[in-house]
């Protein structure tokens, strides 16, 4: 049997779970769903200090709070792995799962975005062998043994100075001479004696024994030396791309996947809504996901009233 709410969100990180709250508090009947738990990235964070109201706290802490938030005027949260919507006339949108169909007038859509892969030879062998892509994960396995990070965006020099603390060294390697990552992120990094810097270079391979990683090959750019190093893991913090393919039937995206929306988060579809990461926008971050949800949820209330209204 088809369930209908008056909003269904896809995807309960920041984004989401904001946009629940604010819709379900307009008394709207609202239902989350997500294919993993609740929080989204914030759940491979470490430490998160730059949201406001907290000088510092762990990812996953700050996901729970925001869960108790969104569901404490009745939003709902299940498990469900979207994989498409069809728009049925001019106000209904179905919503298939891979269990369950759903029904309903406004669509927010919140499905973030997910790493990219370094696409070098070993990296899908040895994935979760010593390849990881989330420092909170798997740091710990690494305790006391020489690791590599890949990329110099935020990602990589915020969470290579968390594997730090755990590790014996933190060999960064970046592609250019110049990072990315915010100045303050980038200075904890320099001054940091566990992190060393392997400039304009790429990782070319990752090699391991069979069963486990055991070393990078590296090509320097600049200087064409091919060589060898010894690690025990690599992560891999070299960008994300938009979680979008379930809606690539709409007409509603850039053609990297990225979605269009107006400063309402309404896209060219009345009723769909999209917010956060998976948004096409310039600063891709925890602040920027909820003030999107915020927006969202009241315009649903407002995209609703207005239904309304053309029905009276
Ligand atoms: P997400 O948090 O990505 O949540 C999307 C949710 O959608 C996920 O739970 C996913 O399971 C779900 N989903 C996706 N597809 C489907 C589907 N088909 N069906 C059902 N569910 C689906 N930002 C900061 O402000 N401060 C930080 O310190 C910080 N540190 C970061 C560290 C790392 C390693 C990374 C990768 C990012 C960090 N960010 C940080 C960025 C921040 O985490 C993101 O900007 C933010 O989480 C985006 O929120 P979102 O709600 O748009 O999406
Ligand atoms: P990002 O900003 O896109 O950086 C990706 C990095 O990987 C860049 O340095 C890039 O090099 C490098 N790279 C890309 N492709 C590569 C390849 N094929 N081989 C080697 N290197 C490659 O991605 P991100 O660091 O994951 O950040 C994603 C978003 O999350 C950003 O909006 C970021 O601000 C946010 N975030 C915020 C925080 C925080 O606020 N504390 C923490 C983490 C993430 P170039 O520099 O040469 O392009």
């Amino acid at each position: 049997m088809v369930k209908k709410y008056d909003v269904i969100v896809i995807g309960a990180g920041p984004g989401g779970m904001t946009a629940a709250l604010y819709a379900s508090r307009a008394n709207l009947s609202v239902l989350m769903l997500d294919r993993g738990i609740y929080g989204g990235q914030m759940n491979n964070t470490a430490e998160v200090e730059n949201y406001p109201g907290f000088r510092s706290i762990l990812g996953p802490d700050l996901a729970q709070q925001m869960y108790d938030s969104a569901t404490q005027f009745g939003a709902q949260y299940a498990y469900g792995n979207v994989e498409s919507v069809t728009v049925l006339d001019d106000q209904s949108k179905l919503i298939k799962t891979d269990s369950d169909e759903f029904q309903t007038d406004v669509l927010i859509i919140a499905t973030g975005s997910q790493y990219r892969k370094l696409g070098v030879v070993g990296e899908e062998e040895y994935s979760g062998r010593g390849v990881s892509y989330c420092a909170v994960c798997d740091g710990a396995f690494f305790k006391d043994k020489p690791v590599v990070v890949v990329g110099g965006g935020d990602s990589a020099i915020e969470e290579g100075t968390y594997l730090a603390q755990l590790v014996s060294k933190v060999n960064v390697v970046h592609r250019r001479d110049k990072l990315r990552a915010q100045k303050i992120l980038q200075d904890r990094a320099f001054a940091n004696e566990k992190v060393n810097f392997i400039w304009d270079s790429e990782v070319t391979e990752i090699v391991g024994d069979g069963q486990k990683v055991t070393g990078v090959k590296l090509h320097n750019k600049k200087t064409g030396e091919d060589s060898e190093l010894a690690t025990d893991g690599i992560f891999i913090y070299v960008g994300s791309e938009p979680m979008s393919a379930p809606f690539k039937n709409l007409p509603i995206m850039d053609e990297k996947g990225w979605i269009l929306t107006d400063e309402k988060m309404q896209t060219s579809i009345p009723g769909i809504f999209a917010i956060g990461d998976v948004r096409k926008k310039e600063l891709r971050q925890i602040t920027t996901a909820v003030g999107d949800g915020g927006i969202a949820g009241q315009e649903s209330f407002n995209y609703l009233e207005m239904l309304k209204d053309k029905q009276r």
